[in-house]
């Protein structure tokens, strides 16, 4: 079954509510979103009746919210530990944003592992390991989805080996709760063939577990193979190309697994943006492109 979804916007006055509108006007049957800005830690109270009724909404539209994901901000870094006083403010912000998960009733959170700057690689795959491991201790009932980064400045994830460097040293009750996003863009980006997923998902396979796996981001990439970059292209406009993209969406190994666009918005920057992903679904579902850029 294809569940397909976009990015959202988590807005104070219809929080989650706001989210299934907006993805209902996409004809999503899954969505992302961040539960107040991506770039700062400041939040605004869950509104219970907004979540209740969103959860109803969600419901009557066969929404299942197991194909729903909260993403958590980028300013949590937990690679690097120089500075104990900021790690330990990551690591209890994360627990915070995984109860607001609880609150709203969607179980699975993205997060990007972080970045070691100063450190060394080896260094940030403990600290990450540490933090998930204090982090997660007590809290039952929400995955977290390690994302699999494009490797810019000092990524830590842009590998399997990467990722894996981090299960190996997570404890066995708190292994249970940590999976994997894929995001085609960072692979693209981090030197992945995503014409040759099938060879990935059996390296994968083989070092971590496919089951791992729990969320795919759907995005084309502005920048070549191996380029390190991490600049998301709309569906069939980058160097991925459509019908390689069309082929990771409908990989009988990741069936079921929700897919997530993060494409940019058109004219992103001007008053007449506007969001792209209700033609990309459309595209999707008929697996047929159209220039709807151009049209
Ligand atoms: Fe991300
Ligand atoms: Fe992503
Ligand atoms: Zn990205």
């Amino acid at each position: 079954m294809l569940y397909i979804g976009s990015h959202t916007s988590f807005l104070k006055d219809k929080q989650l509510l706001g989210v299934v509108e907006e993805s209902l006007s996409y004809n999503s049957n899954a969505f992302m979103f961040y539960t107040g800005s991506n770039q700062s830690t400041l939040r605004f109270p869950v509104d219970k009746e907004l979540t209740k009724e969103a959860h109803a909404l969600m419901i009557e539209n066969n929404i299942d919210k197991n194909n729903c994901i909260v993403h958590a901000p980028f300013i949590i870094n937990l690679a690097n530990n120089s500075d104990p006083d900021k790690y330990n403010f990551y690591i209890n912000f994360l627990k915070q944003e995984l109860n607001r998960c609880i609150e709203l009733d969607i179980r699975k959170m993205v997060l990007h592992p972080g970045s070691y700057t100063t450190l060394s690689r080896t260094e940030g795959i403990k600290n990450i390991a540490n933090g998930l491991n204090i982090a997660l201790k007590n809290i039952n009932g929400v995955e977290l989805l390690l994302e699999y980064m494009s490797g810019k400045g000092t990524e830590v994830g842009s590998s399997i080996d990467d990722l894996k460097g981090i299960f190996d040293l997570l404890d066995s009750d708190v292994k249970e709760k940590v999976f994997v996003c894929l995001d085609t863009c960072h692979m693209n980006d981090s030197g992945v063939d995503i014409k040759d997923i099938d060879k990935f998902l059996d390296e994968f396979d083989e070092k971590i577990g496919i089951d791992k796996i729990k969320c795919v981001h759907i995005n084309d990439s502005y920048n070549i193979i191996g380029s390190h970059k991490d600049r998301h292209a709309n569906f069939g406009y980058g160097t991925i190309g459509f019908d390689n993209l069309i082929n990771v969406i409908y990989n009988k190994r990741l069936d079921n697994i929700p897919k997530i666009l993060e494409t940019p918005w058109i004219n992103r920057n001007e008053r007449d943006a506007w969001a792209p992903y209700k033609q990309e679904i459309e595209m999707i579902r008929k697996k047929e492109f159209v220039d709807y850029i151009n049209l």
